[in-house]
């Protein structure tokens, strides 16, 4: 019986992707290795992070960088660390930020679900701009000076969502936040593909970066990578690390903090609810490496040949076998299953996915309550359910194996089976 089992939990087939709804990506044997040796013995924690600060540096080209408990936490610190500096006295504070510059000017466009992580610190978010274009009132989005108009004596810094087509684009708010001297926070959480992110948003001037670590580089799911300018990284790993040590005795590593730079030692500070272990480090070290060396892309003609598979079983009519036979090994009438493949451009390196579009006409259902069942049978299966009102359910192939794709067909074709009478 297996782990989850034992708990009468039953594993799913997900092909949602890396979602943290469920349980984010698979570690990869490489991945698991390196957490199981990382376990197996005990560092500083302080240097360890000095260790992945170097690491990041060299992958991401920032000044330094932390393994935070994901990107979410990496922009908690990220505002702690632009709202604090090296100020202990306001570290200890937060997040109360009464009488600090506290606001984080952000597009009205980019405000979502995530931005609960920049208030945790005591940040005031401030909005700017219009997405004309969604409200079917114009033709413009948020614009560059709507952004630079916000900006007051009170604005701690600015707030950006990294997206390829994002407004204002980042190359001017970089512009904005240099003309007065307030640092750029860059949410790129979900921005890997493409593998050039990981350095061109630090490149582009962005001061500080957040990534998630258990999205597309594979590593644990309650990681990320905090990166960009030493000095505001520094401030982040002194809010997050356990600080129960004496002054004289603390050696901190210097990628990220100068002990030079402070009077003493901070206690405990915002971030130390936003621990990550050990294990966890070495393992999204491992992770990163093999995201940013181009290992994955030696899993893509596998992930291709998973949805082709399920293409091939789906383009089959429904009362025979995936041979085109019936139960009695006749060739079956030709009673097609009420849906069409299609497969959607993605981005260069970007895993491939698969789109059903359901007929729920003649299958007599929506794509929502296909989805419904389907995540309800044995096994349960999870599909990406970003297009539902489409009438179209998403394939990502990244938690799939051969086993899995086997059983996918077969709960896939038990649902999007019209009814004989049909
Ligand atoms: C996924 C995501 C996050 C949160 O990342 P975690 O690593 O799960 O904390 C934040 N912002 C955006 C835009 C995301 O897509």
């Amino acid at each position: 019986m297996g782990v989850y089992e034992e708990l009468g939990v039953a594993p799913i087939i997900n092909v949602s992707g890396s979602v943290t709804r469920l349980g984010g990506a698979p570690l990869t044997e490489r991945g698991l290795d390196a957490f199981r040796a990382a376990a197996a013995d005990c560092v500083p924690l302080d240097q360890l992070q000095g260790a992945a600060s170097r690491r990041i540096a060299s992958l991401t080209g920032a000044e330094a960088g932390l393994v935070t408990s994901g990107a979410s936490a990496a922009l908690t610190l990220g505002a702690a660390a632009i709202l604090a500096g090296h100020d202990l006295g306001r570290m200890e504070r937060l997040p109360d930020t009464t009488g600090m510059r506290r606001e984080f000017v952000v597009a009205r466009e980019q405000r979502n679900g995530y931005d609960h992580a920049v208030r945790a610190a005591g940040a005031v978010l401030v909005e700017a701009g219009f997405h004309e274009v969604v409200a079917g009132a114009g033709v413009r989005r948020c614009e560059a000076w709507e952004l630079e108009a916000a900006i007051g004596p009170a604005t701690a810094g600015i707030l950006y969502v990294h997206d390829a087509q994002g407004r204002p684009p980042l190359a001017e708010v970089v512009a904005v936040a240099r003309r007065h001297g307030r640092p750029l926070l860059v949410d790129a959480a979900g921005e890997l593909p493409p593998r050039e992110n990981l350095r061109s948003i630090i490149a582009a001037g962005a001061d500080l970066v957040a990534f998630s670590g258990g999205k597309a580089i594979r590593g644990p799911q309650a990681t990320g990578i905090l990166c960009g300018r030493r000095e505001l990284v520094g401030s982040a790993a002194l809010q997050m690390l356990d600080m129960d040590d004496h002054f004289e005795l603390w050696e901190p590593p210097l990628e990220l903090i100068d002990k030079t730079w402070l009077p003493g030692l901070p206690r405990h500070g915002i971030g130390r609810s936003m621990k990550v272990s050990k294990e966890q480090i070495v393992a999204l070290l491992t992770a990163l490496d093999d995201f940013a060396t181009g290992v994955y892309d030696r899993d893509l003609p596998r992930f291709h040949a998973y949805l082709r598979e399920i293409e091939s079983a789906l383009n089959t009519p429904a009362t025979c076998d995936a041979a085109g036979r019936d139960a009695a090994g006749r060739d079956a009438p030709a009673l097609e299953l009420a849906v069409t493949c299609h497969w959607p451009k993605v981005g260069q390196g970007s895993v491939p996915l698969l789109e059903l579009a359901i007929d729920e006409r003649r299958l007599g259902r929506t794509a929502l309550e296909v989805c419904r069942l389907l995540r309800h049978g044995v096994p349960p299966v999870y599909v990406g359910h970003g297009k539902l009102d489409e009438g179209r359910l998403v394939i990502h192939p990244l938690h799939l194996t051969a086993e899995r794709v086997a059983s996918l067909i077969f709960r896939l074709r038990s649902e999007l089976a019209p009814a004989k009478d049909l």
